[in-house]
């Protein structure tokens, strides 16, 4: 079953200069020392250079090569960035935080994060007045910039992980362009613009940005033994488990295992039964260390994943597609790939965000097996036949995630935004860029604009307590564990004392973790409201007063009964059925308000609510005429 490498893969990941085949523990050396072993730092001078000279430079190495890490710190050294900030985008909140940890603790003399290094996603701002480092998701620059366009505080923005891009990437890049260019034409400090990337496919942001240089870093990799299985799998989860286990059983401690898998709940629940069979007196191996990876963990418990693990024991990392590229963790000797990835897109001639579990394409797989050979020789089971892996698409063919126009979107897709916009009252009149005294309010809130108009059409229907904490917990992960048998609310949370929430969180299915961040989240736009003198109060148990002023901002996401069970959205006229795990699934209600679509074999709603028909033209009748909203069924 073994494989090996021919020549090609082999050349993807490995470069055997730097292979003698020693083990590096990470752990053992000073990280100053790390530090200097990275592949960047032989290139700082030149790299420096290259700043200096060049207002627009894009930078590509391999993942590992240290990029995000040092690159800020080099620019911070040599005071390039003047009287400024720098700013490091990154797609993803998790390497947001964890890289502003390390960047903070890599500088040492106790300097904590918040100081001159700091962070700011959504919902968490870890910086201050000293701050002169500041790593933030693409979203929150996105914020920045809709208060100043020019992103005045800075002088250098790093645009990271090119590579994983989004709506928020693409729109940045344009902005970030437009914002140099205009303070250029007027005279004001300069702004720097670099792009770093770990893949090769960079023509088209070099083109972008007026043929600007670029320069490749080398990486470091070691040869990666790469086993696929003889059969193809159904049930990939069960497989990684059980290939784990065997790994585990001859590997020797402190050989850790990254485990890729597609999202939240599969990760939740894989942990949980590698944790269970860990206990079986028949397991033989050295203690087991679970750790988990995905976007939604709040930071504390993300950074476990990079604690150094303890003598003899066997740390196992389970993860999304995080670990892929923008993150590193170290000790990981064997990487056991599912072969798939959850994605998010967004389709223009919808307009529904889909969450879609598909397979990765061979460059996804070939950045995974490059996990294993980070600081030694390491080992990849692919849990995927080698069939099935030369069936996988080459990232370049999917479109359109990766077939980059950049271009202005489509025309029909601007007036269906600002179309939303107008009929969300945010916008006076399409022909207008005005914002009108709603749409101001609502730009207050770092939300979807619909669930900025929910909370502030909540005072009207009496029901802003509710919609707080409905919202709060639409922008967090979901705080249900699965597969839940029980399905309580999540109100009674707060009336239970600090010391009985673990167990209550247990005893009900909930994510401990999620809820208090859910609060968290709740207690913020709670102050934001209060800023904006909206009144909050409750509308006790007259629950249609909250679904009303859920539907004024949801109105677009309505489904209709139809016949075999199927819904189908009165928008754009899709056909959907109610997710298996919603508590209103088998229930058949005539009409459901949706907030998302996921797209797995068939296009299920999840968290969703029971409307009645007639409340949309009473709620939203501009909406119902303009788009000629036909019912079915006689409300
Ligand atoms: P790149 O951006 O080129 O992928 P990074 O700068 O993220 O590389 O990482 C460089 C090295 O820094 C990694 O190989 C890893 O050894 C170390 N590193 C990065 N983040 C952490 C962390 N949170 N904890 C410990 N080590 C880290
Ligand atoms: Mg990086």
């Amino acid at each position: 079953k073994k494989m090996k490498l021919n020549e090609k893969e082999s050349k993807a990941i490995t470069n055997s200069n730097n292979n003698n085949g020693n083990m590096i523990k990470p752990n053992r050396i000073s990280i100053q020392e790390q530090r200097r072993k990275l592949p960047v730092f032989d290139k700082r001078n030149k790299l420096l250079e290259l700043i200096r000279r060049h207002k627009t430079l894009i930078i590509l190495g391999e993942t590992g090569s240290g990029k995000t890490t040092q690159i800020p710190q080099y620019i911070y050294s040599a005071r390039l960035q003047e009287n400024g900030k720098i700013a490091v985008t990154q797609p993803r909140r998790v390497a947001a935080i964890s890289v502003a940890l390390r960047v903070a603790q890599e500088f040492g003399q106790g300097m904590t994060v918040g100081d001159v290094v700091g962070y700011s996603v959504r919902f968490e701002d870890v910086t201050s007045k000293k701050t002169k480092i500041k790593f933030l998701t693409d979203g929150m620059l996105l914020r920045e910039a809709m208060f100043d366009r020019l992103l005045m505080e800075y002088t250098v923005v790093i645009l990271d992980e090119a590579h994983e891009r989004t709506i928020h990437t693409d729109v940045l890049f344009g902005i970030v362009k437009k914002a140099q260019k205009i303070r250029e034409e007027r005279n004001l400090t300069p702004l720097k613009i670099i792009v770093m990337s770990a893949t090769m496919d960079v023509d088209h942001f070099s083109r972008y940005f007026n043929n600007c240089q670029a320069v490749y870093l080398e990486g470091r990799t070691y040869p990666v033994s790469v086993f696929y299985t003889v059969k193809p799998h159904d049930d990939y989860q069960a497989s990684c488990v059980a290939t784990f286990f065997k790994i585990h059983k001859e590997a020797p401690p402190n050989h850790d295992v990254l485990i890729f898998l597609t999202g939240q709940e599969e990760i939740e629940a894989c942990a949980h039964q590698i944790r269970l069979l860990a206990k079986d007196p028949e397991v033989q191996g050295p203690p087991i260390k679970v750790c988990t990876l995905y976007a939604a963990q709040p930071s504390t418990q993300q950074m476990t994943v990079f604690q150094p693990s303890q003598p003899n024991t066997r740390k196992v990392v389970i993860s999304t597609n995080i670990a892929e590229t923008s993150v590193t963790i170290s000790g990981i000797k064997y990487v056991i790939d599912s072969g798939m990835v959850k994605v998010r897109s967004f389709h223009p001639s919808t307009g529904l965000e889909l969450l879609k579990v598909q397979r990765i394409s061979q460059e996804q797989a070939w950045q995974r097996t490059g996990r294993a050979g980070r600081e030694s020789e390491g080992y990849c089971y692919r849990i995927y036949t080698r069939s099935q892996f030369e069936l996988m698409k080459k990232a370049t063919e999917y479109t359109p995630c990766t077939s980059i126009s950049w271009t202005n979107p489509p025309r029909e897709a601007v007036v269906a935004a600002f179309e939303q916009l107008r009929l969300l009252g945010a916008v006076e009149n399409l022909d207008s860029n005005n914002l009108s005294p709603i749409g101001k309010k609502m730009s207050k809130f770092p939300l979807d604009p619909r669930f900025s108009k929910i909370l502030l059409a909540a005072q009207q229907y009496g029901c802003l307590e509710e919609a707080l904490t409905v919202v709060a917990l639409l922008s967090s992960e979901s705080i249900l564990l699965s597969p839940p048998s029980k399905r309580e609310q999540a109100h009674n949370f707060n009336s239970v004392g600090q010391s009985n929430r673990r167990p209550w969180c247990h005893e009900h299915f909930i994510n401990m973790r999620n809820i208090l961040h859910a609060r968290e989240v709740r207690n913020q736009l709670e102050e934001i409201c209060k800023k904006g003198d909206l009144v909050i109060s409750s509308c006790g148990s007259q629950m249609n007063q909250l679904r009303k002023c859920l539907l004024s901002g949801l109105f677009m996401n309505v489904a209709e009964l139809h016949r075999d069970r199927q819904y189908i959205t009165l928008d754009k006229r899709q056909v959907v059925q109610i997710h298996p795990s919603s508590s209103l699934h088998g229930q058949q209600p005539h009409y459901v308000l949706f907030t998302e679509v996921v797209q797995t074999n068939k296009c299920y709603l999840r968290s969703l609510t029971t409307i009645e028909g007639e409340w949309l033209s009473e709620i939203a009748p501009d909406y119902v005429k303009s788009r000629n909203i036909r019912f079915n069924k006689d409300t």
